[in-house]
């Protein structure tokens, strides 16, 4: 419950409200953590919040956290200054399952920050990538400047990512698909594969991908989601992150879709 003491050694704004923060602990080793997981960060005196990690889990790099400013704890983050001291706790929760699904086209479908908590996971799969089969990225933002990480799109189609990326509205100069993220899996030419998705979004976004993913052949024991629920201790115990039987912070984000159906298909839950 401890935080440790994290420096913000660089930052970069990546659109208007969402920042990407680099911290180096004050003492001792580097975070190790698995793609998809999260901690739980704070801004002394403002509050603290659930923030996944959007870096590279091999390697010596810093901790990497990508941050859309919406509220009191999110908004101090974003404004934290180079040399400012952050709390960390964690990494917490059940990651992305890379490892498992070596031999298996995957598609990583993200909507919004939601390609943040993916970035680990495309990075990782991209590290091995002789070790699985087709690789797709399909993300939707709402307007081509709310896109993240635009110059690495391209670095990441270059190393043998298809990646398709749309926009619900846009100005004569995106030359892009605009509509919904759901529209980029029926073009995704799925049917014949024996595919597995990552998921990370709105929460609609993501059932109407399901949907579509599900048209496509791809069952709901073939998807992974990454879940959203207030959370408050990290750790199991407070009861806040609550999903049916489950407990998002320890048993999630990452769900696979068939174990969270049934919770989700009860209104408001
Ligand atoms: C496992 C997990 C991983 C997350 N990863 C990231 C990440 O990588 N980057 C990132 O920017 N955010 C992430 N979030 C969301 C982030 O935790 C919330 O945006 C944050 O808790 C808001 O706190 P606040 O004090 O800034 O805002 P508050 O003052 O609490 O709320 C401000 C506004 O945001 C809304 N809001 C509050 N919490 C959420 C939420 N969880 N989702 C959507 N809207 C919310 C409120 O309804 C209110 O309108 C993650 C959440 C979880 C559970």
């Amino acid at each position: 419950m401890v935080p440790a003491p994290f420096a913000v050694s660089a930052k970069r704004q990546d659109t208007a409200d969402t920042w990407t923060l680099e911290l180096q602990p004050r003492a001792g080793a580097r975070l190790d953590f698995a793609p998809g997981q999260f901690t739980m960060l704070s801004a002394f005196g403002a509050g603290e919040v659930p923030i996944s990690i959007s870096g590279e889990s091999d390697g010596e790099g810093p901790l990497v956290h990508t941050v859309r400013a919406v509220g009191l704890a999110t908004q101090a983050i974003c404004e934290a200054p180079v040399g400012e001291v952050l709390g960390v706790r964690g990494p917490f929760g059940r990651a992305w399952p890379v490892a498992e699904i070596e031999g298996a086209d995957v598609v990583v479908v993200a909507g919004g920050i939601g390609l943040a908590p993916l970035r680990p996971a495309i990075l990782a799969l991209l590290a091995r990538r002789e070790r699985y089969g087709r690789l797709l990225l399909l993300y939707g933002g709402r307007s081509p400047e709310q896109l993240l990480y635009t110059d690495e799109l391209e670095r990441w189609a270059q190393q043998g990512l298809e990646v398709s990326v749309t926009v619900d509205s846009a100005g004569p100069e995106w030359l892009g698909h605009v509509g919904v993220v759901p529209r980029l899996v029926h073009r995704a030419g799925l049917e014949r594969s024996d595919a597995v998705a990552l998921l990370c979004g709105p929460e609609v976004m993501m059932r109407f991908t399901v949907t579509a993913l599900a048209q496509a052949g791809v069952g709901g024991e073939r998807v992974y989601a990454s879940m959203e629920r207030n959370m408050q201790c990290g750790i199991g115990h407070c009861g806040h992150c609550q999903l049916g039987p489950t407990l998002v912070c320890r048993d999630g984000p990452v769900y696979r879709w068939s174990e969270l159906e049934p919770w989700l298909a009860i209104r408001e839950l």
